[in-house]
């Protein structure tokens, strides 16, 4: 059980039902922990109420309290109308934390990763699709965040320490500096779920009438969009280089590609967006069968992009 509730008498339509809720979860998602200072100033308006069980059930109690949790938007909507008896509750049962959490962090080449030690941890990771890019990022962005916390405070308990010793602070200049450099990454850090790249590239999509929205699916996608009624699933990859070429190539690693056209049950591509240049590409792999070739051998697999790929 991650969270004991208070306002066990208010329901749905409490005039301060949300703000019953931000209090009980403690600022944060109930089912991805993506904390509110964690998206800046306005988080909590995008933090909404979601029916633990759904609305669709039309269960007597579905408005009662005991039935509300606060939850990021994304994660309300991935978990939608969305019901089923192995659905792990924050309310109840022990997800991350106690003597049997249904689900752990990964240790170093799965650093980030959540892993499930049941079906139960298992279905909760892929409703909330828990492994997501996008997650991962905001978990390593997180770490980064508390060491940097961290560091800055043993920074103050030294200049503390040495100021009530009346030691000479010779070396303050230092700490003063090192002091600056964390506050710099510290705001960069705090940034962390805005991210430039994507809105960009939405931009130059809708500009060009192509129909897109972020996606936070698992296997490394990030796009979904409709490039003449066929809807593709889409990686983003950037490239910040400055040339304007007319030929590019790209390696696609092969574990990634196997991945793809043995799980992924739609259309998929690959977007390329030059940001300096601003130009992007769309490569269809799904289309290409072959790349998946046959050799276990190859590490990877070589897609070559020209102006026939260019999103115009
Ligand atoms: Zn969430």
């Amino acid at each position: 059980m991650e969270y004991v509730r208070k306002y066990r008498w208010a329901n749905y339509l409490s005039p301060k039902c949300k703000e019953y809720l931000r209090n009980d979860f403690s600022h944060e998602c109930a089912y991805c922990k993506l904390q509110e200072q964690e998206v800046g100033i306005a988080g909590q308006y995008i933090f909404e109420i979601d029916h633990f069980k759904p609305q669709r059930l039309k269960l007597p109690d579905v408005h009662q309290y005991h039935n509300l949790y606060y939850a990021c938007s994304k994660c309300n909507k991935e978990k939608s109308d969305i019901w089923d008896e192995k659905l792990l509750d924050p309310c109840v049962d022990d997800i991350f934390s106690g003597d049997n959490p249904a689900i752990i962090e990964g240790t170093q080449e799965n650093q980030y990763k959540y892993i499930a030690q049941n079906d139960k941890g298992d279905f909760y990771i892929n409703t909330f699709k828990l492994n997501s890019r996008a997650q991962i990022r905001i978990r390593k962005a997180r770490e980064n965040h508390q060491k940097n916390i961290y560091t800055i405070n043993t920074l103050i308990d030294e200049i503390l320490l040495k100021s009530q010793n009346n030691e000479k602070l010779q070396d303050l200049g230092d700490l003063v500096s090192q002091l600056n450099i964390l506050k710099n990454l510290h705001s960069q850090e705090m940034t962390f779920p805005k991210d430039e790249i994507f809105e960009k590239a939405e931009e130059y999509l809708t500009e060009r009438k192509i129909e897109s929205r972020w996606v936070f699916e698992e296997y490394n996608m990030d796009i979904k969009l409709k490039i003449n009624d066929d809807t593709y699933y889409c990686e983003l990859i950037v490239d910040d280089s400055d040339q304007e070429k007319t030929e590019y190539r790209k390696n696609l690693s092969m574990e990634k590609l196997r991945v793809w056209f043995q799980e992924l049950k739609c259309n998929f591509g690959v977007l390329f967006y030059f940001t300096k240049v601003n130009r992007m590409y769309f490569y269809a792999v799904s289309n290409n069968l072959d790349l998946l070739g046959s050799s276990r051998a190859i590490k990877s697999k070589q897609i070559k992009i020209n102006d026939r790929h260019l999103i115009s």
